[in-house]
């Protein structure tokens, strides 16, 4: 199967949709009729080895489950995908003619796995995606890829599913967007396809993370669907029906990657105005540096510390305090205001230190 190919002549989104977990054949066949029916889906998935956080959780329903899911691709004519662990999985999915491989989360995050993985795959000509490790560690990730291209395998894609936090009040995994950006960067021509289920854990977010995706130009969406979410055995929070996924879809506002030439020409000339703002910016952060060295120089004459705490606090504080004025977030004014306090840290240290 060329699954590259395919997804870049797919409009976007590429769609893989289909069960958390494999139940019953029935489960499997009906609901990936229903998926194919309305149209959007490209490719079924279902979990038929879940790597489960708690022993005593459902952990899937092995084996005997990959001719339901074979079934019910020959039966819609849609490739199907499911997760591999290790290399007893990838046999066993080989063998029953299982048209992709995706490898989940916590296998990523271990290079043996994925190397033992590789060993089984080489010389077999299948389509593997691989998901980001549940730590946000984007050369784990690059890792798993290059294993996999070391072994011969050459359609690869990328799945980002978010990365493990505790207790978030918003996400199950944190996007942490600015990870398959870099991954991107790295790898330009690897699609990348978004897992809102796994990001938000809840139905309700579905929508907008999906959309927040296709605005960065991910190239598709991978999300759990199940004929009676309520009551599926994994995952039951995060899944929607065929027809709550075919509701997300309709409701995505898809948007250009491309450019024309009178849009272009406006974005230049604000472009160019942003340029020399931030260009404005930096002279200031170089000089506001300088000062730094002066403050360093002064503290080293008088034998202070360079770190003050209550007039960091104050600084902070007063920042903080004028978020609405700025129209900026909290988050940001902190992360500006730390990212300067520890430049100036750096440069009070460098004076502080030179020898006389
Ligand atoms: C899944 O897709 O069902 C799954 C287990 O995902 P992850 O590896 O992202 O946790
Ligand atoms: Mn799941």
């Amino acid at each position: 199967m060329k699954l590259i190919q395919k997804i870049k002549e797919t409009k976007r989104p590429f769609l893989i949709a289909g069960p958390c977990s494999a139940e019953s054949p029935e489960q499997v066949m009906n609901v990936s009729i229903e998926i194919a029916k309305n149209g959007n889906a490209h490719m079924l998935r279902a979990g038929i080895w879940k790597p489960r956080t708690r022993p005593d959780s459902f952990e899937g329903m092995g084996a005997i489950a990959l001719p339901w899911l074979v079934e019910a691709g020959k039966e819609t004519g849609l490739p199907v995908t499911t997760e591999i662990a290790n290399r007893h999985h990838a046999e066993l999915a080989l063998k029953a003619g299982i048209d992709v491989l995706w490898i989940g989360a916590r296998t990523t995050v271990n290079p043996f796995a994925i190397q033992e993985i590789a060993d089984v795959l080489r010389g077999v000509d299948i389509p593997v995606m691989v998901k980001n490790p549940v730590n946000p560690d984007l050369e784990l990730w690059i890792g798993a890829f290059e294993r996999l291209e070391k072994a011969g395998i050459k359609e690869l894609a990328a799945i980002h599913r978010g990365f493990s936090i505790y207790k978030h009040p918003k996400y199950r995994n944190v996007p942490t967007w600015e990870l398959p950006i870099a991954l991107r960067e790295r790898l330009p021509n690897l699609p990348v396809i978004c897992d809102p289920s796994h990001i938000t854990g809840r139905r309700d977010l579905l929508l907008e993370v999906s959309q927040k995706a296709m605005d960065l130009n991910f190239d598709g969406l991978m999300i759990e669907t199940h004929p009676n979410p309520d009551k599926a055995w994994s995952d039951a929070a995060q899944q929607v029906t065929p027809e709550g996924l075919k509701a997300i879809i309709d409701n995505l506002v898809m948007r250009s990657t491309a450019i024309s030439a009178s849009d272009a020409s406006v974005l230049d000339e604000l472009r160019h105005k942003i340029t020399s703002l931030d260009d404005r910016l930096f002279d200031l952060l170089s000089a506001r540096m300088s000062l730094s060295e002066e403050v360093g120089l002064f503290k080293r004459e008088h034998n202070i510390t360079i770190l003050q705490q209550e007039h960091w606090t104050r600084l902070i504080a007063s920042r903080l305090a004028k978020t609405d004025d700025y129209k900026l977030t909290e988050r940001f004014v902190r992360q500006i205001m730390d990212a300067i306090h520890q430049e100036s840290i750096r440069h009070q240290t460098k004076v502080m230190n030179k020898k006389a």
